[in-house]
């Protein structure tokens, strides 16, 4: 059963605020600075819950594995941005050999100019997940109509190409607004954040990634990584080639199992 969209508190309080300056205004109309006033306050209040990636105001959004996940000792390592010919099959290779499951986070642009790298993601165990068709910078920018087409077209795009629906969805750089929520729902998909990141896009030192994704690891943790656009290390490599070693080895010392998001829920 899909879900039903329910709005969170903050935008139930929004709604009724908006109804409520558009009364006083009509009652008394010399209240308008005071109407102006609080509507201004209540947008600065959801665009900064739409600035913060971890924030739940907007509606649900997975900072961390459901607790039955966590008390299995389960973690998840989430990788976005790709596929990417160049590192993608590396992390794959690098995942087989720790016997780790992940979710990657695709942009659908990519997965459809790279079909058998998409594929060969899923044949190997992994999870597809949708991460927007084009990656927008301004995507939190657009309206209900705009965010519904850069989700849907990269639902088509990877259902098409390896048959797979994504049920998670993490929107370009986390930011969102208030029209996510009601997408998300239509088309069945679970916002999902991480509980930690190292910036890996920007941050190409492999040790200080490591020490951020690893700082206090313990099951339930989602772990955010980049095999598209990820910064090169001083060597020139990917910098996620470099840490994906070390977190692995730290998983298996402390006895938590990277496992997909998707099989987490079970
Ligand atoms: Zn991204």
């Amino acid at each position: 059963m899909p879900r039903r969209y329910r709005p969170a508190p903050l935008i139930r309080l929004s709604i009724a605020l908006h109804g409520a300056a558009a009364g006083g205004l009509l009652l008394q109309p010399d209240a308008w600075p005071w109407a102006a006033g609080a509507l201004a306050a209540n947008h600065a209040l959801l665009t900064a819950a739409g600035l913060l990636p971890r924030c739940c105001l907007l509606g649900p959004n997975w900072t961390r594995l459901p607790p039955a996940a966590a008390a299995r000792g389960e973690i998840a390592l989430t990788i976005d941005d790709g596929p990417d010919p160049h590192v993608t099959p590396r992390v794959l290779d690098l995942l087989d050999r720790h016997g780790a499951r992940a979710s990657f986070f695709v942009i659908g642009s990519r997965v459809a100019q790279h079909p058998a790298l998409a594929r060969e993601i899923v044949a190997r165990g992994h999870a597809l997940e949708n991460h927007s068709a084009h990656h927008l910078k301004s995507f939190s920018l657009h309206g209900p109509r705009g965010v519904e087409r850069e989700i849907r077209a990269a639902q088509q795009t990877i259902a098409a190409c390896c048959g797979d629906v994504p049920r998670f969805f993490r929107a370009p750089a986390g930011l969102r607004n208030p029209f996510l929520e009601p997408v998300l729902t239509r088309l069945d998909l679970q916002l999902a954040a991480w509980t930690r990141r190292a910036y890996d896009t920007r941050n190409g030192d492999a040790g200080n990634v490591g020490d951020r994704l690893l700082d206090g690891l313990a099951g339930g943790d989602i772990l955010l990584l980049h095999d598209g656009n990820a910064a090169r290390s001083r060597h020139g490599t990917p910098v996620i080639l470099d840490v994906l070693p070390r977190v692995l080895a730290a998983c298996k010392l402390a006895g938590l199992r990277a496992v997909t998001l998707r099989a987490a829920v079970r």
